[in-house]
């Protein structure tokens, strides 16, 4: 009879634990840190999008160390910006989307912008996953000569470049 509420015992821990843990680490998605390059034009002129205000509050790091503290604001580590750059994405949760790149920046896309991922047209950039390295120059407005200007899209070295200075940056 002990042996058997023991067991019980052990069975229902083992279930609450399941409930318990089991949520946190499925749904909170995965700590990673990944870059993207894009560009943003509007009526065929590049927007600076290196304004203070698009940055993420803490930057990376202050003389070579990284800054803690702060608690993390989940929506915010799917996709920001650092470091007065405003042509490279950090994202630091798997699944951080261009939409929640513009959602936290507070920028607005236009319905009508036609956008190129690596010089591919693409559809849904808000919905679409960032993937590192992938470089994404978005039309907004009147645009006459999209292949001229996707020339100078973000390169991947550039990216790596930018990487290399935030290898510090956790958040
Ligand atoms: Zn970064
Ligand atoms: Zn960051």
């Amino acid at each position: 009879m002990k042996k058997r509420i023991i067991a019980l015992g052990i069975f229902l821990s083992l279930i609450v634990a399941a409930v318990i843990i089991l949520p946190q680490t499925l749904l909170k998605p995965e700590p990673i840190h990944i870059h993207a390059g894009f560009q943003v034009y509007a009526d065929d002129k590049l927007q600076d999008l290196s304004d203070f205000k698009y940055m993420h509050e803490m930057p990376c790091s202050i003389d070579g160390k990284p800054v803690e503290g702060a608690p993390k604001d989940e929506q915010q580590e799917r996709a920001h910006l650092h470091d007065q750059t405003g042509d490279v994405v950090h994202v630091h949760r798997q699944g951080g989307t261009w939409g929640d790149l513009f959602k936290n920046i507070k920028y607005e896309i236009s319905d009508d912008a036609v956008v190129y991922a690596n010089g591919q047209k693409i559809d849904n950039l808000l919905d679409r996953e960032i993937v590192p390295y992938e470089s994404v120059v978005i039309f907004t407005g009147k645009h006459t000569d999209d292949q001229k200007y996707l020339k100078n899209a973000v390169k991947k070295e550039y990216i790596q470049e930018i990487e290399k200075k935030s290898e510090t940056c956790g958040s």
